[in-house]
C-alpha cells in the first residue's frame, strides 16, 4: 500500500506517560503499511486525570484501539466494557480493542513471552517453570503460562509489602487455571535451588541486570544454571544480560526480552486488524531502534 493518509485512515495509538520514547509507532505504522491496513499509530502523553476521557475518545473518534503503558495499565480496566480472561485475572490491560463502540481490554505481554518461547523451541506446556519477580511483567507471564497449560510455576520475590499483595492474586490464577502456583521468598536459596532443579525454564521478570546496572544478576549462584535449564530474560537492553551470558556458558538456551516486546505488539496488531504482523520485517527494525 502507498504511504498515504486518506479521509478513511483510522487511528490507533499508545496512551502512556511518558509515551514519546516508545517503539510502538514504528512497529505498528510499518505493519499497517506492509499489510495494506489504512491506519496510523501515534503516541499520546496521557496524564492520569485524563485517562477516562482519552479512553472515551476511542469510541468518539472511532479509533481501532490503543495500547496502554505505565502508569495506566491497571487504572484503564475501569473504563472498558469487557475484559479478556487474562486481563480479568491480572487486573491490568495493555491493549484496548474498539468493537463498534464496545471496548474490550486485553493483556498481550504474557502472550508475547509465550510466543517468544515457542519461536525458540522452548516447550513449557505441561512442565514446571521458575520465575523471579512478581510485578507487572511477571504477573502477565504467569497468567498466560497458566492459561496455556504450564503445569507448575514457582514464583520468587523479595519478601516485602508487595509480596503479601500478590499472594491472593496468584491463588486466584491457580484456582481458575489448575496450574500449581507457589510464591516463595527470593532469599530462600535452598527452595530456589530445589525449584530450579525441577524446572525446564527460568524466567527473570525483574529489572535486575538492565542497563545501566549490567553487572547485576538475579541468582545467588550461577552454579544453579545447567544445560537443560532454558533461561528467558524480560530485559532486552542490554541484548545479553549477565544472566543470559552465564546461561550460554553452560550451554543452555538463552533468550532475551526482545521477542516478548515484538510478539506482544503482534498480538495487539492482530486483535485490531485480524492480520498477522510481519514480524520478520519488524524484528530487525526493533533491534536497530533499541541500539540507538
Ligand atoms: P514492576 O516494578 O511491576 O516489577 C518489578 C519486579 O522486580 C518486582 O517483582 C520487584 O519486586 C522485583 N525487583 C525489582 N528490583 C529488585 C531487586 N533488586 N531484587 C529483587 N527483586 C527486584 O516492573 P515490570 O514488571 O513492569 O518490569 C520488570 C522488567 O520487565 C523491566 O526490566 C521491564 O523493562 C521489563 N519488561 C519487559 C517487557 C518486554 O516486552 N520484554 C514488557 C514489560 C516489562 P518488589 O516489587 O517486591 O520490589
Amino acid at each position: 500500500m502507498e504511504n498515504e493518509i486518506t479521509g478513511k485512515t483510522r487511528l490507533a495509538g499508545l496512551y502512556a506517560l511518558p509515551a514519546r520514547h516508545s517503539f510502538s509507532p514504528m512497529m505498528h505504522t510499518t505493519s499497517f503499511q506492509e499489510t495494506g491496513v489504512d491506519a496510523v499509530y501515534l503516541s499520546f502523553d496521557v496524564p492520569p486525570e485524563k485517562l477516562g476521557t482519552s479512553i472515551q475518545a476511542i469510541r468518539d473518534l472511532e479509533m481501532l484501539g490503543v495500547n496502554l503503558s505505565m502508569p495506566h495499565k491497571m487504572a484503564a480496566v475501569q473504563y472498558v466494557d469487557e475484559l479478556s480472561q487474562a486481563a480479568r485475572l491480572i487486573g491490568a490491560i495493555n491493549t484496548i480493542v474498539n468493537q463498534d463502540g464496545k471496548l474490550i481490554g486485553h493483556t498481550t505481554d504474557g502472550i508475547g513471552c509465550m510466543e517468544s518461547l515457542k519461536q525458540n523451541q522452548i516447550n513449557v506446556i505441561g512442565n514446571k517453570i521458575t520465575i523471579i519477580g512478581a510485578g507487572g511483567a511477571a504477573t502477565a507471564i504467569i497468567t498466560q503460562a497458566a492459561i496455556d497449560g504450564v503445569a507448575a510455576i514457582d514464583v520468587f520475590n523479595i519478601k516485602d509489602d508487595f509480596y503479601q499483595k500478590v499472594e491472593p492474586k496468584l491463588t486466584e490464577i491457580a484456582k481458575e487455571t489448575q496450574c500449581k502456583i507457589e510464591l516463595h521468598d527470593l532469599a530462600n536459596e535452598q527452595r530456589l535451588a530445589e525449584s530450579l532443579a525441577a524446572s525446564c525454564l527460568l524466567i527473570n521478570a525483574t529489572s535486575i541486570g538492565m542497563a545501566p546496572n549490567t553487572d547485576q544478576i538475579p541468582l545467588p549462584d550461577v552454579k544453579l544454571l545447567r544445560k537443560d535449564l532454558a533461561v528467558f530474560d524480560v530485559i532486552y537492553h542490554p541484548g545479553e544480560t549477565q544472566l543470559l551470558h552465564e546461561a550460554k556458558k553452560v550451554g543452555a538456551k538463552a533468550v532475551n526480552g526482545l521477542g516478548m516486546l515484538l510478539y506482544q505488539g503482534a498480538a495487539a496488531f492482530e486483535l485490531w486488524t485480524g492480520k498477522k504482523m510481519p514480524t520478520e520485517l519488524i524484528q530487525p527494525l526493533l533491534e536497530k531502534e533499541i541500539k540507538k
